[in-house]
């Protein structure tokens, strides 16, 4: 252990190499809100891009005790089994609010956190889901120049987290359970649309029957959707995270997808827009938390709220009052 910070170098040499305690600390940086440090998160990002993006990043969503983490677990040790290196991160919004992440819990994936071929790291916290993701996406490409070739990013299926998560993975993967309906799961019809495999999860004992219904159902509804740009069509399998039973299937389905997209291009294009799409974001983030963060906006924004309520000055000619102030500071 060392009390000096490792430079940039020998995080970028560590990383490369496949240490874990340079992946750690590259990550730890990543997620600092400190200005130097973020100068040197970018570095050590630029220097790992070359490295990364051989891999499948995997989406994986679904409400709140649907079984994420122990399908993981599960998942991460089929893939390990096969040979693969398997990273397991988060994007859970709501851990800055409870101190601490729900998603990527590592108590609850016991064996997958003891093999040496599979690392997880929890949520990064942030004060907006924008911030959070980003941190994400950038650990994403770190851990990829580390040899991990399978990314698994985990996110609730209830909010705005997993468009943001949809926008970072190319397989997105969505878990249910049979037998309650969407309005119950708390899933959006929009979440349904994204998902490149519905896999209903806890087919076992005396939920079989009934989980095979729920994929036949299932099934039709993903039908009434239009084709995707993807070429590919949807599937909906069943799964046991606890017996294992269908795992080795959803990679299987994993797999094919990654074959089609690649050969008729769109992995490739979607990973561009993808690209682009986080710069803009970054770019829209950054602005929104400096003019909202900036000393005198800060003070002029209460009274011309007033302002605005009050009917003295329209709310367009009030934007655009404090827009002007801001870029001519
Ligand atoms: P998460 O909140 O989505 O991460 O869900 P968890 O992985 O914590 O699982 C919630 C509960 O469902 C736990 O008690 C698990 O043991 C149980 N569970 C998860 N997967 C299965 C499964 O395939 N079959 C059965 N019978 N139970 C499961």
């Amino acid at each position: 252990f060392r009390k000096t910070q490792p430079s940039s170098q020998e995080l970028i040499a560590g990383i490369l190499l496949g240490n874990i305690s340079a992946l750690s600390r590259a990550i730890t940086l990543v997620e600092s809100t400190n200005a130097n440090h973020l100068a040197k998160a970018n570095e050590v990002i630029n220097a790992c891009l070359p490295h990364a993006n051989k891999s499948v990043r995997i989406g994986i969503t679904g409400v709140p005790g649907v079984g994420k983490s122990t399908f993981i677990e599960a998942f991460g040790k089929y893939l390990t089994g096969l040979g693969k290196k398997v990273a397991v991160l988060a994007v859970d919004p709501s851990s800055t609010i409870s101190h601490g992440s729900i998603l990527g819990d590592k108590t609850r994936m016991e064996e997958l956190v003891k093999d040496e071929n599979a690392y997880i790291r929890p949520s990064a916290s942030g004060e907006t889901l924008g911030g959070v993701a980003r941190k994400t996406r950038e650990t994403i490409t770190l851990c990829e120049a580390a040899g991990f070739d399978t990314i698994l990013i985990e996110t609730v299926g209830v909010g705005q987290s997993e468009t943001a998560v949809h926008s970072m993975v190319d397989f997105f993967l969505l878990l249910k359970i049979p037998g309650a309906g969407d309005e119950l799961q708390g899933i959006k019809r929009g979440i349904m649309e994204m998902a490149d495999a519905i896999v209903i999860n806890k087919a076992d004992g005396d939920n079989v029957k009934k989980a095979n219904l729920a994929k036949v159902e299932f099934n039709r509804a993903l039908h009434l959707f239009p084709a995707k740009k993807s070429g590919w069509t949807p599937t909906t399998s069943t799964c046991s995270a606890i017996t294992h039973e269908g795992i080795p299937e959803v990679w299987g389905s994993i797999k094919k997808f990654i074959k089609l997209t690649k050969e008729n291009n769109y992995f490739f294009e979607k990973r561009k827009e993808q690209n682009q799409y986080w710069m803009l974001e970054t770019i829209n983030e950054q602005l929104k938390t400096n003019f909202y963060n900036h000393p005198e906006i800060k003070k002029l924004l209460e009274s011309t709220k007033k302002a605005v309520q009050n009917d003295e000055i329209s709310p367009f000619a009030a934007a655009q009052l404090l827009l002007e102030k801001y870029f001519k500071k």
